[in-house]
């Protein structure tokens, strides 16, 4: 029997507990604030912006919305994120990527104070995630080990391929798994005989952007397999990196797409917010 790992429901549930969390602190006179800028109106990142708004608004997080115009300068934004690390009375910092061309988005990311990047992209972060430490953590690849730990799906000892090596994916994907206690590969666009690594997994994790790309000739039978993609197809459906309808049957666990891994992204930035409040304010 395939397990459909129900990313909606876990991620409402992780909202519930940190809206009960956020009540507590607050009778105890302690509230949190993200502050969320967006530069320029992209409609995906205004989607996204949106989405992150109201999940800050359900569970009784303030957020703060800078919406500036897309020809503001790196100065300008290096300007209000100086200002927004030095206010006490804010506890994360969003910056929503991508930035217009004329920003260098790692300067950015470099100058939020590493307490209050809850995204987990600031190099202090990362590099505390390579070597055990205290620090935020990516929230698509945290969500996904909020996931199989939910769906008590075992993972020290396990044989974890990850696809895919992004700085916000793929690459803490692997670290995380590796903290976990699995033994990891990850691959890219230049490994050779991908299906039969992949076809090893135990825990199979995609995300290389490729709608439908991994069938069942990548999958060992009863395998778990976690789909991060997420594509708009020509019959305007959504899908992800997994060809879910061929390979389901072939796992004991897999992610839907919608559904699966998305939903997972904004709880656990909704939960580094909290932790950065009660960590350092
Ligand atoms: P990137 O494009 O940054 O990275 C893709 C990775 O896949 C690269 O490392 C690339 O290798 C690798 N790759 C590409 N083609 C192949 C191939 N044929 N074989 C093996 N490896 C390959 O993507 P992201 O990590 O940012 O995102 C991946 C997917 O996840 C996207 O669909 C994105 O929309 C989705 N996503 C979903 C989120 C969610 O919340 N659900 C959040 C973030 C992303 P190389 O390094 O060699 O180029």
């Amino acid at each position: 029997m395939t397990e459909i790992i129900n990313g909606k429901e876990i991620s409402a549930a992780l909202k519930d507990d940190l809206k009960a969390e956020v009540a507590a602190l607050k009778g105890a006179g302690k509230s949190c604030c993200l502050a969320v800028i967006q530069v320029g109106c992209d409609p995906a990142s205004s989607v996204y912006v949106g989405n992150k708004k109201k999940a800050c608004a359900y569970i009784g997080i303030e957020s703060r919305s800078y919406e500036l115009p897309e020809e503001t300068s790196e100065e300008e934004l290096l300007n209000l994120v100086g200002q927004l690390n030095k206010d006490d009375s804010v506890h994360g910092i969003l910056c929503q990527l991508p930035l217009p061309k004329h920003i260098c988005e790692d300067h950015i990311i470099k100058a939020i104070s590493p307490h209050k990047d809850v995204d987990g992209f600031h190099p202090q972060n990362v590099g505390a995630l390579v070597i055990g430490q205290q620090g935020f953590v990516s929230c698509t690849p945290a969500g996904i080990i909020e996931l199989l730990h939910r769906s008590n799906i075992t993972i020290d000892g396990k044989h974890c391929v990850v696809v895919g090596r992004s700085n916000i994916v793929g690459k803490p994907m692997a670290l995380l798994m590796l903290r976990e206690n699995a033994t990891v590969t990850v691959c890219h666009s230049h490994t050779k005989n991908l299906k039969e690594i992949c076809k090893e997994a135990d825990i199979l994790i995609v995300a290389i952007g490729k709608p439908r790309f991994i069938n069942h000739e990548y999958v060992k039978e009863g395998a778990v397999v976690i789909d991060v993609g997420i594509h708009r197809g020509e019959d305007n459906k959504l899908c992800g990196d997994v060809d879910y309808e061929d390979v389901a049957g072939h796992t004991s666990a897999i992610t839907p797409v919608p559904g699966g891994v998305g939903p997972m992204t904004i709880a656990m930035l909704m939960k580094n917010c909290v932790e950065a409040m009660k960590l350092y304010s």
